[in-house]
């Protein structure tokens, strides 16, 4: 299957569909990983406090997919944005990787004060090639007009929690304005809330067969939104990767779109320091 791809403000490029290894546990992630890779990922969403970067790391070695056909993200933790070069080479090690290909700003933390700090630290590790992009997550309109303010180099991407029932416009339209690209986490509203069991989820999967998760990840898709839905099930991964072979219509596309009512499943991006 080949992906399509989304282009960076940087000029690199990132696969749109990828998959998230957030609550996979460390002792599964390299079978786990090892799945997704043969079912056709190339995209891994990491972090450090998921405390599975050495089995993402192990799985990729283990593979022997060429690196540069891999897309490697991993996120600086909160209580590590005043030391944020350490922290990086840490995450390098732990993977067993010479380099990733986007690392990202994990929350804002406000109350830390130090996320414009660690943007700057941030700033300088792609040139050493141990980077491709930068980028940040969890950025609400706030936080991202202090980065723009007061420092260089606009974010590549913002990974923030993004489905039909929380689809944060002012952000995405901020972001959009200044060539960022968006990530979508919790794609499909971590199981949350009964969406797969909503008529304008439903009808659209009877009408094209395919399932209620399909749907909610080619309307992601669709929307130009970065995505990388989280299963330990290979099933449900091979469901997850199989969505190229059909296309919602404007109007099923606006009828999930009209399901927006600001339920946001994880925390908020002023509370999580
Ligand atoms: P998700 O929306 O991908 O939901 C995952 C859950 O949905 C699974 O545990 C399973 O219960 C269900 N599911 C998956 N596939 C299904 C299918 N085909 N049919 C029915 N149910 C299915 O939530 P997520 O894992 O939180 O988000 C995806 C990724 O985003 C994470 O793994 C992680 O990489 C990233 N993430 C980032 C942040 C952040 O703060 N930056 C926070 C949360 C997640």
């Amino acid at each position: 299957t080949d992906v399509p791809r989304i282009q960076l403000n940087d000029g690199n490029s990132i696969p749109q569909l990828g998959f998230g290894v957030f609550k996979v546990d460390p002792a599964e992630t390299e079978r786990i990983v090892s799945e997704a890779l043969e079912v056709g990922y190339r995209h891994i969403d990491t972090a450090r406090i998921y405390g599975n970067e050495e089995g993402v790391g192990r799985a990729i070695a283990a593979s022997g997919i060429p690196r540069d056909e891999l897309y490697i993200t991993t996120k600086l933790w909160n209580d590590d944005q005043g030391k944020a070069q350490d922290a990086f080479d840490a995450s390098l090690e732990r993977l067993g990787l010479d380099h990733v290909d986007l690392y990202l700003v994990h929350w804002p933390a406000p109350e830390r004060g130090t996320y414009v700090q660690a943007w700057k630290s941030l700033e300088e590790i792609p040139s050493s090639g141990r980077t491709r992009s930068i980028g940040v997550s969890n950025f609400l309109v706030p936080h991202l007009e202090k980065l723009l303010a007061e420092t260089d180099v606009v974010p590549a991407v913002d990974q923030i929690e993004l489905h039909p029932a929380h689809q944060q416009p002012e952000t995405t339209a901020l972001a959009r304005a200044n060539g960022i690209a968006i990530e979508a986490w919790g794609p499909l509203g971590q199981g949350k809330y009964p969406l797969f069991e909503l008529p304008e989820v439903t009808g659209p999967a009877a009408a094209h067969g395919k399932s209620p998760a399909q749907v909610v990840i080619r309307w992601h898709l669709q929307n130009g939104t970065i995505v990388f839905p989280k299963s330990s099930s290979r099933e449900r991964m091979a469901e997850n990767f199989d969505v190229f072979d059909f296309e919602l219509s404007d109007s099923e596309v606006a009828a999930l779109s009209a399901l927006e009512r600001e339920g946001r499943v994880g925390g908020h991006p002023d509370e999580v320091n």
